[in-house]
């Protein structure tokens, strides 16, 4: 897989979430907890990203798209993106994962946009918003 990340907008984000395959992946750190967060995305801080990426793996079996954000998208989302990738691509594990994605703005974007933010303490969200 390639080191280059593509960005998806928060529109098409919006369209894709209701598909099955797809993850949604906050690396923000403690803002998560009093900003809200996009219905359904799980957690994997920065700050720990690195030690928890097995983790990751196994909670996103059987999803072929994986959308990074962070509160910009600018510097965590992507680095965090880029690591995952090059994990996948060390150990050659058989994931089924298609495409990792960055979301262009981040969660402050997508708040700014006025699309829906989940405020739910659920670890992990279970938030299906329509
Ligand atoms: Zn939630």
């Amino acid at each position: 897989m390639a080191q280059t990340i593509s960005y998806i907008t928060g529109a098409q984000l919006l369209s894709l979430r209701r598909r099955p395959n797809i993850a949604i992946i906050d690396v923000r750190d403690e803002e998560r907890s009093y900003d809200g967060h996009i219905a359904g995305s799980l957690h994997y801080a920065s700050d720990t990203f690195s030690d928890k990426i097995s983790d990751l793996i196994q909670d996103v079996k059987g999803k072929d798209t994986l959308v990074f954000h962070c509160a910009l998208s600018q510097v965590r989302g992507p680095t965090c993106a880029r690591k995952f990738a090059s994990h996948l691509e060390e150990t050659k594990e058989d994931t089924g994962i298609k495409s990792v994605l960055v979301l262009e703005r981040g969660f402050n974007g997508w708040e700014a946009s006025g699309r829906p933010v989940c405020r739910c303490t659920d670890v992990p969200c279970k938030g299906k918003t329509t």
